[in-house]
């Protein structure tokens, strides 16, 4: 029988080797952070006789390397493991399957796991399952949680606080938030990891109602929250445009004095950053006495975004006297910002100081705003002349900014190029084919457009949904395109009917060139009043008082014509409304728009 330590396998020799894998060993720990010295010694032990099938050497080099600091060659660790003979210490499966679990692609430490029971070499243990369970979290894939749950169970080790949190955590991960909340009501001893696995879970996915619940909950059982539960609500509140919510924790914030706490201010201050906000944000950036580059950064970036572009260089320049060193994010926000006021010249000038003053290499995200530089300001062929002399590889948010500026200053060639680059790097996105086609369109190139079509049904490309989310009364509402599952469905496409009605007197006409070219006239203006964002703002005219705000939280791009009707309506109904769609803000007020239609 092969012991644990394997040497045994070797027969004789392997006694003489011991002192020498002893050895080897205690050299490992030496500079166990090191992976060319790992590699010598590894090296090393083979020049000297240790067969490559050892398996405490074995056992001891794949921990090392899968406990490196940073990114560690989980296929070197792996080919070690595979020339163990019949490994059967349950430490070298564990290590290897922590090692999957922990770093990139999860699915190899399942394969593992399968491999350990079916080889019957070593049973799992209570450090299997954590490692095991942390994998299929990372996967999202709640029928695979579910089958491991199972065998937790028939293993008696569900009763166990940390199998439960895992499996708690996997589930509000996978977004089933149900069974989640099934396996922390199960749970006798409930810690604050479980309490934040839960609320996190229930934030995430769109039920930011239900964490704040469990959040209140959690006080009533006396379990103080601690910066994550803080943060995490207010990063779920900020996904959604939740923005009475996030409120309610910044009172709570206030109330039990989280107020000195940077952490959690500074994801206050993202929060209404996120949620057009930019007034609540300055205030609270003034108010905060702890103020870190983070901080800084954050309110740098939220003006820009949101459209104040010359207010965020303001700030810079109060940082900059500050004598606080920018990092590579305030340069997003500055450059950003030079794009949003066509300051062409100075968005290179700022360019040029990061890298020449503040050392700071470039990321692709730096080269990206000096197209969208570039493009705004519809200097279309400099855009693509400055992509083809940068020093990296263009990625798809490049390629889309060009394709989005050639869809609007009109040129169909570059347009062309810049799809198929699009095609090359992300084939199934629908948005660039719409782009393409959209431009077509408004060309009258027919035929080409249904080139388009037919390519997007070839390849197998599907729209996504678009929905836009609104908040009423600490709900969140979602609607679709065409959405009439409403409770109110009858008063909100009145409401839709009586605005298009007024929008008409004031001269609007429906921008019918963007829909695809065989539906009928009629049917075309159907399609444009059925927007998501059209039908959650008229459920907004509705449920909230006149003159309030309107808040909208929208996946995709905002179309030309829903852009237009929102500006109308801002207008008509004297409503500032704020739409954050996929790729910016736009700040509606008195029929204009701050990307002032550009976007
Ligand atoms: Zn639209
Ligand atoms: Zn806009």
């Amino acid at each position: 029988m092969p012991t644990n330590s394997g040497t045994c396998l070797h027969g004789k020799n392997s006694v003489l080797l011991l002192p020498l894998v002893k050895r080897c060993i205690s050299l490992l720990q030496t500079c166990a952070s090191s992976l060319p010295k790992l590699r010598q010694i590894h090296a090393f032990s083979i020049r000297h006789g240790v067969p490559l099938s050892d398996a405490d050497m074995g056992k001891h080099l794949i921990f090392y390397i899968v406990s490196l600091p940073s990114s560690p060659p989980l296929s070197y660790a792996h080919r070690i493991f595979s020339k163990i003979q019949n490994p059967n210490n349950v430490f070298t499966w564990n290590t290897l399957i922590r090692g999957y679990a922990e770093n990139g692609d999860p699915s190899p430490a399942v394969a593992l796991f399968r491999e350990m029971r079916v080889s019957g070499l070593a049973e799992p243990d209570t450090h299997t399952y954590p490692f095991l369970l942390k994998a299929v979290a990372k996967m999202a894939d709640v029928r695979l949680g579910e089958t491991i749950h199972s065998i937790v169970i028939r293993s008696g080790f569900d009763s166990l606080i940390f199998a439960q949190n895992s499996l708690l955590h996997l589930y509000a991960n996978c977004g089933d938030v149900a069974s989640a909340y099934k396996m922390f009501d199960k749970m006798s001893e409930r810690d604050l990891v479980a309490w934040n696995s839960l609320i996190n879970g229930f934030a995430l996915n769109g039920k930011p109602t239900e964490a704040m619940e469990i959040y209140r909950g959690m006080q009533m059982e006396g379990i103080e929250p601690d910066g994550f539960t803080i943060v995490s609500l207010l990063s779920a509140c900020a996904e959604l445009g939740a923005l009475a919510l996030g409120r309610r924790v910044h009172v709570y914030m206030i109330k039990v004095g989280w107020r000195g706490n940077s952490h959690a201010n500074n994801a206050l201050l993202d929060f209404y950053a996120k949620c057009g906000r930019v007034r609540e944000a300055q205030t609270l950036f003034h108010e905060m006495g702890n103020k870190n580059s983070i901080s800084w950064n954050s309110l740098i970036v939220g003006l820009a975004v949101n459209g104040f572009g010359k207010e965020s260089l303001e700030l810079f320049k109060d940082m900059e006297k500050k004598g606080l060193p920018p990092n590579e994010v305030t340069f997003v926000g500055i450059l950003y910002a030079c794009s949003h006021c066509g300051m062409v010249t100075e968005g290179f000038e700022y360019f040029r100081r990061m890298v020449e003053e503040f050392n700071i290499v470039p990321r692709i995200e730096h080269y990206g705003c000096m197209v969208d530089l570039l493009s705004r300001a519809g200097k279309i062929k400099e855009a693509y002349d400055y992509i083809q002399n940068m020093p990296m590889q263009p990625n798809s948010v490049i390629w889309r900014t060009l394709l989005g500026a050639c869809s609007v200053h009109g040129n169909s060639a570059l347009a062309e190029y810049a799809t198929d680059q699009l095609l090359q790097l992300e084939p199934n996105y629908s948005g660039d084919y719409v782009l393409l086609s959209n431009l077509y369109a408004s060309e009258e190139r027919w035929l080409d457009v249904q080139r388009v079509r037919r390519k997007m049904v070839n390849d197998g490309v599907r729209k996504f949904p678009g929905h836009s989310l609104v908040e009423v009364g600490n709900q969140v509402h979602e609607f679709f395109m065409g959405d009439k599952s409403h409770p109110q469905t009858g008063e909100i496409y009145a409401k839709l009917k009586e605005m298009t009605e007024r929008l008409r007197m004031e001269g609007y006409i429906p921008q019918t060139s963007k829909v695809y070219v065989d539906v009928e006239e009629e049917e075309k203006e159907n399609a444009l009043v059925y927007h998501s964002e059209k039908i959650a703002i008229a459920f907004m005219l509705i449920s909230t008082p006149a003159s309030s705000p309107i808040h909208v939280v929208k996946n995709l791009r905002v179309c030309e014509d829903c852009h237009v009707v929102i500006k109308l309506v801002s207008k008509i109904y004297d409503r500032e409304i704020i739409v954050r769609d996929r790729s910016r803000f736009h700040h509606f007020k008195d029929g204009s728009c701050s990307c002032q239609d550009y976007w």
